[in-house]
């Protein structure tokens, strides 16, 4: 089944349940202090849920684009290692504003998945909230019930706060999840190890699609829970994780979402997918980030230094990278994938059809521009190791090539760990804290691409920059 077509009929099946489909909101959140992008399909609806607005209609469903890269949920460093966690993908979603409760939103995601979809019922598994002490909540009977009378009791896991129980923050709407796991290995691997034993477990074959919260709880200030008195529905499943299981694949890179820019990429690098490990986590970095740069910029969010922007640019810089090191491809290329996507996803998101010269021209002044920074750091780093006296590269001269050339820290370390060179990095850490404090005092306006960066956004730059490059490092040293 095309994933076209499963998209289709989730959206056609909760229609015949009396929801009313809506489009989706756009992945740059521009009016809410809290969140930058939009990271599940309930962000929309959060005021709902709040009591502050009321729906048009109780029931509503909608396939919602996401951003996971910041936050509460930052899957960044998952992208192009694991085959089901993306930056950008798509939530399939059916909502309750007060209406229906649990027994409907069990019945028909179980209807939804083996009925409709035909997905054999040997190879799912569902959690139920076990309960929590310091919450005074024991676990979720009515949820489990329920559970009971459609699947064997031994597919039923119960499961922990953490997995198993949503919040929207420290105060507010919360509740208990039921979640829906599938198993996806063959029937050898199977027969190793029981499917239940691996929920959960970051097991790329046995994974979560489908997440039921019940939204029954409101966390007061002082931590205590009190029952709502209108109960809603949230949940969201993972639109590529379903295909790769309505598809008969391994990963949700071997569905025709990703299969596409993928070809395109093997096209224009020359490299094949599925031949060696390192290119083929390229390959899946490239064909993943694109797809979130384009829809965030079709979005109205332009690659910047600051803020969303920034994040942005980071995603799209990290994709460069990848290309660059491991892919060998030393000019631009990755803006020539948009028109692959805009072709393939551009009926479903018609804003990528619109705006494709927009994410093309972007893209590929990016490129141009940080190729150029990479190749000029990579010569100088070249020279900097050549005139090196032991294997140890001074902070000053890091700090340089970061601070004047925009060589990114992190790639620095791991060029240097390459070769066997370390670096000290409480000296750059020390030369990072006095420029700080030369551009606290020098209360510049520059011009810089697309924004005017002001002093503190400036500031802001350096040490976002800075704690990625940090976690980074040590996650090389780890290596
Ligand atoms: P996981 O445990 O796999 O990280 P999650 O519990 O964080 O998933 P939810 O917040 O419950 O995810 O989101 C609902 C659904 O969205 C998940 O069941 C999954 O199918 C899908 N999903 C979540 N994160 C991603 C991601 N980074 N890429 C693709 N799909 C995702
Ligand atoms: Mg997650
Ligand atoms: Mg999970
Ligand atoms: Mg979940």
């Amino acid at each position: 089944m095309k994933s076209k077509e499963i998209r289709a009929k989730f959206l056609d099946f909760f229609k015949s349940k009396e929801h009313s489909i809506v489009p989706s909101a756009p992945i740059v959140i521009k009016n809410d202090p809290t969140l930058m992008f939009t990271n599940a399909g309930m962000n929309q609806f959060k005021e709902y849920f709040l009591g502050n607005a009321k729906p048009k209609t109780t029931r509503i469903a909608d396939t919602q684009k996401c951003l996971r890269v910041s936050g509460k949920h930052n899957d960044l460093e998952e992208v192009g290692k694991d085959t089901y966690h993306h930056t950008m993908f798509e939530m399939l979603g059916n909502w309750s504003i007060g209406d229906y409760f649990k027994k409907e939103a069990i019945n028909w995601a179980w209807e939804f998945l083996t009925a409709e979809l035909k997905i054999d019922k040997n190879n799912l598994y569902v959690t139920v909230f076990e309960g929590d002490q310091t919450d005074k909540l024991s676990k979720d009977e009515e949820a489990y019930e329920i559970w009971k009378k459609i699947i064997d009791e031994d597919r039923i896991l119960l499961g922990n706060k953490k997995d198993n129980f949503w919040e929207m923050g420290d105060q507010g709407p919360c509740g208990p999840a039921s979640e829906i796991h599938v198993d996806i290995r063959s029937e050898e691997e199977k027969a190793k190890v029981p499917g239940k034993d691996l929920v959960n477990q970051d097991h790329p074959q046995v994974v979560e699609i489908w997440n039921l919260v019940f939204i029954q709880y409101n966390r007061m200030a002082n931590g205590s829970l009190k029952e709502l008195p209108a109960k809603h529905i949230d949940t969201g499943m993972g639109f590529e994780r379903l295909a790769m299981v309505m598809q008969g694949k391994q990963s949700n890179y071997d569905t025709d979402v990703f299969q596409p820019l993928i070809s395109e990429i093997e096209i224009i690098t020359g490299v094949n997918y599925g031949k060696n490990e390192q290119t083929d986590i390229a390959i899946r970095v490239i064909a993943d980030h694109v797809r979130a740069v384009s829809f965030a910029i079709a979005d109205g969010q332009l690659p910047s230094n600051n803020g969303a922007g920034y994040v942005i640019r980071r995603i799209l810089r990290r994709a460069i990278r990848y290309g660059f090191t491991f892919l060998n491809k030393k000019e631009a290329f990755i803006h020539q994938l948009v028109a692959v996507l805009a072709t393939q996803m551009g009926e479903a998101f018609p804003e990528l059809k619109k705006q494709k010269n927009l994410c093309e021209n972007v893209i590929k002044e990016e490129e141009k521009s940080f190729l150029r920074t990479l190749d000029q750091g990579l010569s100088l780093l070249d020279n900097i190791i050549a005139s090196a006296k032991g294997n140890e590269i001074s902070g000053r001269k890091a700090f340089e090539l970061y601070d004047t050339y925009g060589f990114p820290i992190d790639l620095t370390a791991l060029i240097l760990s390459e070769k066997n060179y370390t670096l000290d990095l409480k000296a750059f850490e020390e030369e990072l804290e006095k420029q700080k404090n030369r551009s606290r005092l020098a209360a510049q306006t520059e011009t810089e691409d697309w924004v005017v960066l002001q002093e503190d956004e400036e500031e802001e730059f350096v040490g976002y920059d800075y704690l990625e490059a940090q976690v980074k490092i040590t996650q090389y040293r780890k290596l």
